[in-house]
């Protein structure tokens, strides 16, 4: 079976004492490319070091709605800045987190704004980070108007995922499709159409079952696919390759 991690992080501390280990496990159990999201403008030059070194790990530049509040003036300039590296092929991840509430809220409003303009202008693909901020997600999405994009880790309902595809957006899944208490999503997955529908660890957070509760890591990616087939009544390998094709697309990677 053939698969893609579309979001992962991998520079983080949990993978230190494995990291090769962990991405050469990874290939091997079929994963044949990895999408790295990037935080904050501190984490994209060891994210690009990662990317240098594999031929098919990429990385996204961005500020995550957690760190909203790290963003400045020269933010903008920046995220452009980096987005001249061949293995930079995303913006992001960007969006809104009502849940943590880490930034202030005016401000996570703000600095998504401002990276969706960003996006726009260099035509980029949108990594975008939702929890408990749905409508105003949207909301600021449809502004402007936003067409190229993925909404990761999806935990929204379906109104929502409706909206985002009627703005060509596509919907990531992540190991929370697996869990025991995920029927809601799994109804909401049923509807989405294969050809919107991606899927990703966010490693090492958010472990499917059945390793629920240790390190989440990009092999683990199996796992969502399988949990998407038995859900769309087709085979793993299918699931692998249509949400194959569709990363490719969406990130313009080969
Ligand atoms: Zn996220
Ligand atoms: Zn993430």
């Amino acid at each position: 079976m053939k698969l893609i991690d579309s979001h992962s992080h991998l520079i983080l501390e949990a993978f230190d004492n494995d990291r090769e280990e962990v991405i050469e496990q990874a290939f091997s159990c079929g994963v044949t490319h990895i999408v790295q999201s990037c935080d904050n403008l501190q984490e994209i030059e060891r994210n690009l070091i990662l990317a240098n070194k594999y031929k098919n790990i990429w990385s996204s530049v961005g500020i995550h709605p957690h760190e909203a509040k790290t963003w400045t003036n020269e933010s903008k300039d920046t995220i452009l800045n980096y987005t001249k590296e061949e293995k930079v092929i995303a913006i992001g991840e960007t969006g809104l987190d009502f849940f943590y509430n880490y930034s202030p809220q005016d401000v996570q409003i703000a600095v998504f704004h401002e990276q969706i303009k960003i996006a726009k202008e260099v035509s980029l693909p949108l990594i975008i980070h939702c929890r408990d901020a749905f409508k105003e997600t949207i909301e600021l999405l449809k502004i402007e108007k936003l067409e190229k994009g993925v909404f990761h880790c999806y935990t929204g309902d379906m109104e929502t995922a409706k909206e985002a595809l009627k703005l060509g957006l596509y919907i990531s899944w992540s190991g929370i499709l697996t869990f025991k208490n995920a029927n809601d999503l799994r109804l909401i997955a049923k509807e989405i159409p294969l050809e919107k529908t991606l899927i990703e660890t966010d490693c090492p957070f958010l472990t499917p079952l059945p390793y629920r509760g240790k390190r989440n890591e990009p092999k683990y990616v199996q796992y969502v696919a399988q949990e998407l087939a038995k859900i769309h009544n087709v085979t793993p390998e299918e699931i692998g390759e249509i949400t194959s094709n569709n990363t490719k697309k969406l990130f313009g990677i080969t």
